[in-house]
């Protein structure tokens, strides 16, 4: 048996949590932003509403639709790797680094529940 430091259960639970906020929070949007997308699409095709008239040009519009499906895109991978982090928890295996092993920063899980490398590796893969 290895004697790789273990995250209390405590611990444990309260990353679970907040990890499964975040995807709730995540689903929410998605959906929110989802509706938006089909909205948009409605509107375009018929009249033109108070709204579109108050949005500016045609190129503006496109650029919006656009960042929208980019924001859906982020999300959409956010929530994967919150499913891998959640993954992770039940295997024990969560806040343990992918790249070197060792245990991830807590200021970092903190900060990126989902994390899953650790600063150093992170920082390495960046360069
Ligand atoms: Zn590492």
């Amino acid at each position: 048996m290895t004697k790789a430091k273990r995250m209390k259960k405590s611990e444990l639970k309260l990353y679970e949590k907040k990890l499964i906020e975040e995807r709730k929070k995540l689903l929410r949007e998605l959906e929110y932003e989802g509706g938006q997308i089909s909205k948009t699409q409605l509107e375009s095709s018929g009249n033109l509403s108070a709204y579109s008239n108050h949005m500016a040009d045609q190129g503006t519009e496109t650029e919006r639709r656009e960042l929208t499906s980019q924001i859906l895109s982020t999300r959409r991978e956010a929530l994967s790797e919150i499913d891998l982090a959640l993954n992770k928890v039940n295997q024990g295996k969560y806040g343990i680094c992918e790249g070197c092993g060792k245990a991830i920063g807590k200021r970092r899980l903190k900060f990126l529940p989902q994390a899953r490398t650790c600063i150093k590796c992170s920082e390495a893969s960046q360069r």
